[in-house]
């Protein structure tokens, strides 16, 4: 394991480093889903990385979480190398329904809506399935150091290092880096730590997840329906369960998840429909708090933050999990392309590339997402009457049905290389 190649090489009495002045090219706090993949994307950078990430890898992988995989962060796994060993664990969707609670207008996407040979739409993945081989592919990068369980303690930043502090097992080793990358989860402490401000809100909803079985088959079909209380999401899994993403306000959410399961099941049956039979309730639910989030700055000299620690969005579209696997791949080639020229991948005039091609990009779908959640989640007449004619024309404008599925599955931005190899 890395930890004894780590602590050979750097002890407090004796740090490690080099003539150069520093240790590591990269370092990477967080080896979440974003971290790893961007440790990943890096394998074949000639880059020195060290990933640090602060839980045990059982605990990371027992996270009960899934989320809906878009088309473009697939193709980024392709591109990568690792997509081979997360598809078998996970499903896919071929169709989408999109609908207004009971009105009966629904809008119904195909993959051949969107003109590519792939049979799917997207898929969606339960955090072990992209976890688990994230971590083994990069345990196997001759260039990654991985570093597991330690935790980042401080940071400070000189003009041409960036020295860290890691505690492992109650004692603190230092490393020097030409750039630190914050994948550190929505309350990034290195993010705060740099002074960096963020903007946004916390939603008036919560968000319920749960798994359930349904009686007959799920079809491979993924519905998003909108209820006053906020969206409802019925994403499909393998083992014919199904995923539930369940938005309403803070207080209903709460008295929902405190009902026994009988009741909770009556309840999440009266949303869920009767399309698929009997429910079966599968496990615990858990309840989420949901807030919009942005950076003001993704970089500053030395520093990137990616995936969490720079934006956070509603669950709506399954969006926040994709815009930072986009993220870890957009900043991948930007280094790696500064670092093949020779330029020091630390320099803000590098990491600005980055945050160009980010940065907006991903407001854009924030803003989306905040559209949708507010649009729907009332019940004021003109804002019904639009969104029902918003519908009507979605289901009737092919150019426009098209146009939206594209943004919310990432294929109306810039996409990095490593998904244009497929
Ligand atoms: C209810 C809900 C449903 C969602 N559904 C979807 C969906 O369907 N599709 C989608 O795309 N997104 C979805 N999301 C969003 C998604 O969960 C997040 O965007 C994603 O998990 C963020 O990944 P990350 O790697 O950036 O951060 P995290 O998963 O938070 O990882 C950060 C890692 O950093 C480590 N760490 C933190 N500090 C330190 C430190 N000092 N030293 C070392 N390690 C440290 C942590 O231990 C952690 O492992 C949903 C979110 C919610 C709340």
């Amino acid at each position: 394991m890395a930890l004894t190649q780590f602590t050979q090489t750097i002890s407090p009495q004796q740090p490690a480093t080099d003539k150069r002045g520093y240790d590591y090219d990269l370092v990477i706090v967080g080896g979440g889903i974003v971290g790893l993949t961007l440790a990943a994307a890096l394998k074949d950078s000639g880059l020195n990385i060290l990933l640090i990430e602060a839980k045990v890898t059982s605990a990371s992988v027992a996270k009960g979480q899934a989320y809906a995989v878009h088309l473009l962060s697939a193709l980024i796994y392709q591109g990568i190398g690792v997509w081979d060993k997360i598809v078998p664990h996970i499903a896919k969707y071929r169709h989408v329904r999109l609908s207004d609670a009971d009105y009966p207008d629904v809008v119904e996407f195909d993959a051949a809506d969107i003109g590519r040979n792939s049979p799917e739409l997207g898929y969606v993945a339960e955090h072990q399935a992209l976890l688990q081989p994230l971590q083994e592919f990069v345990q196997k990068c001759p260039n990654v150091n991985y570093l597991c369980p330690a935790e980042v303690v401080n940071t400070q930043h000189q003009p041409d290092i960036v020295a860290i502090d890691i505690k492992i097992s109650e004692q603190i080793y230092t490393v020097r880096s030409k750039l630190l990358v914050a994948a550190d989860g929505s309350r990034s402490p290195i993010r705060q730590a740099a002074g960096i401000k963020t903007h946004g809100w916390k939603y008036w909803q919560s968000c319920i997840v749960a798994f359930v079985k349904p009686e007959k088959p799920h079809n491979d079909t993924a519905y998003e329906r909108f209820w006053p209380s906020g969206p409802f999401a019925i994403l499909p899994l393998p083992g014919n369960r199904c995923r539930i993403v369940w938005t309403a306000p803070h207080e209903e959410a709460k008295a929902l998840c405190a009902l026994d399961d009988e009741q909770f099941l009556a309840e999440l049956s009266r949303r869920y429909g009767d399309h698929m039979g009997k429910l079966e309730l599968l496990g615990d639910r858990f309840v989420f708090q949901v807030q919009l989030m942005q950076s003001d700055r993704y970089v500053l000299p030395r520093l990137a933050l990616v995936g969490d620690a720079a934006h956070n969005c509603h669950p709506v579209g399954g969006q926040g999990l994709n815009l930072g696997i986009r993220d870890a791949a957009a900043l991948a080639q930007v280094i790696q392309t500064a670092h093949k020229k020779g330029e020091d991948i630390g320099k803000i005039q590098v990491l600005k590339r980055y945050e160009r091609w980010r940065k907006l990009e991903n407001l854009t779908i924030l803003g989306f997402t905040d559209l949708l959640d507010r649009m729907f989640s009332n019940q004021i007449l003109p804002l019904v009457a639009v969104r029902r004619l918003g519908l009507w024309l979605m289901q009737r404008v092919p150019v426009l049905k098209v146009f939206a599925l594209k943004l919310m599955i990432g294929l109306k931005g810039r996409s990095p290389q490593l998904a244009q190899r497929f």
